[in-house]
């Protein structure tokens, strides 16, 4: 064994893992992040909407001045294609400066690498973990370059790929993929943000910069198929599904693809070992909730580590406190999405007439919107 055991271990400097790593050392706690990627490495294309809640969390941890490619959402226009319906919440109705945030993952990736090269937390890059152990006084991990390191807590923040992710407790799969790209629009976005539910999956159109952020969710094949259109029939392809409220698409960047689908592993924290983030539970992207409700995990489990006595941390009270103190934030996020993801997807009647009244009920009453706006800004606790 070769790491003291006061050090807390987190596998993956991800947005969720680094967040973590950099609120454990902004108290003093001591901790060293493994990570599979090489230093250089870029962040892959998606684009993040982050609720005002996790500005608030990235502005202690001083990451948010560090962001320069940040375009505020100022409103929110929800739909479905083809029925009656819709809801529109804006950030001065809700006392807001800005109902979310809309950056690439790659600047968020970069600022928080910085962030821990600044505060000293020791990364070590092109390093995979291969195993990890639980056990009661101390958990262990072995690397692919064969060393095994202890730790009274391991927290694992590999997104779901290590090859120790245990069977997921709840799992579905959509069968659909997201097809994701910027492209620019004949009128200005006005930081409008658009999210359209239609019976093949639901279609976003963020503001960022001068143009949006597109996440087209379609079947797999559907998917595929579109990514590979040329620019000006994939244009002509989304105006005919998302409508012409933007006036014509002008111009698309390069496709990429992203099946999803729902794995959640019941957030389970043992043997001095926790998966949080996307390790924990990957959700549908419809209401960007996924790295919204990972950031909140790291925060937590941060502040508990901390407040806690240094001999206290990764026990099993500790980990049962943070399980609890979770469970309702992230089965919220689970539900939501999963429900969203499903009740939205399909074209019958029956179901369309009640997701219109859904939207017009919630339309309707100012404190039920803002009921559904603070939660999903902040997460369950509103
Ligand atoms: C198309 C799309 C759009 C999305 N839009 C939004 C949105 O608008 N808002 C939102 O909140 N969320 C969104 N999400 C979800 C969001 O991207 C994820 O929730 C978030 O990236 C999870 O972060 P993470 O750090 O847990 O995992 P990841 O980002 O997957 O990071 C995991 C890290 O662990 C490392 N790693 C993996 N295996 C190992 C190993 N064995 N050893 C060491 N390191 C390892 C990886 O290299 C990586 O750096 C979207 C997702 C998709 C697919």
């Amino acid at each position: 064994m070769d790491a003291g055991l006061s050090e807390i271990l987190v596998v993956g400097a991800g947005p969720v893992g680094a967040v973590c790593a950099l609120a454990l050392a902004q108290q003093d706690v001591a901790v060293r992040v493994l990570e599979a990627q090489p230093a250089d490495a870029r962040g892959d294309a998606r684009t993040l909407a982050l609720a005002h809640g996790a500005r608030l969390i990235l502005d202690r941890l001083g990451v948010w001045d560090r962001l320069t490619d940040v375009t505020p959402i100022a409103h929110i226009h929800i739909s479905q294609r083809g029925a009656l319906g819709v809801v529109r919440l804006s950030a001065d109705e809700l006392g807001v400066p800005a109902l979310g945030y809309v950056l690439p993952y790659a600047q968020l990736a970069e600022a928080l690498k910085d962030a821990l090269r600044e505060a000293g937390v020791a990364v070590e890059y092109a390093v995979a973990v291969d195993r990890i152990g639980a056990g009661a006084d101390a958990a262990t991990l072995a690397t692919r370059d064969g060393r095994t390191l202890a730790a009274p807590l391991v927290v694992v923040a590999d997104g779901g790929r290590g090859e120790g992710t245990p069977p997921p407790w709840f799992e579905a799969d959509y069968k659909q993929t997201a097809v994701v790209c910027d492209v620019l629009s004949e009128q200005p976005h006005a930081n409008r943000a658009y999210e359209r539910f239609t019976p093949t999956g639901p279609v976003a159109l963020l503001p960022r910069g001068e143009r949006y952020a597109l996440v087209w969710t379609a079947p797999h094949a559907d998917a595929e198929r579109i990514a590979a259109l040329p620019d000006a029939d994939f244009l002509a392809a989304l105006y005919e599904h998302f409508g012409g409220r933007r006036g014509r698409f002008l111009e698309a960047g390069v496709r990429r693809t992203f099946p999803l689908r729902l794995t959640y592993t019941g957030s389970t924290a043992a043997g001095r070992v926790v998966r949080i983030g996307n390790a924990a539970q990957t959700l549908h992207p419809v209401a960007g909730q996924g790295f919204n409700l990972g950031l909140r995990d790291a925060w937590e489990l941060a502040a508990l580590c901390a407040d806690g006595a240094p001999g206290a941390r990764g026990d099993a009270a500790m980990l049962a406190a943070y399980v609890r103190g979770r469970r309702v934030d992230v089965l919220g996020g689970v539900g939501v999405t999963d429900f969203l993801a499903r009740v939205f997807a399909n074209d019958l009647a029956v179901l369309r007439h009640a997701r219109g009244l859904g939207l017009m009920a919630l339309e309707a009453l100012p404190p039920l919107k803002t009921f559904v706006a603070r939660r999903m800004m902040f997460g369950a606790r509103g």
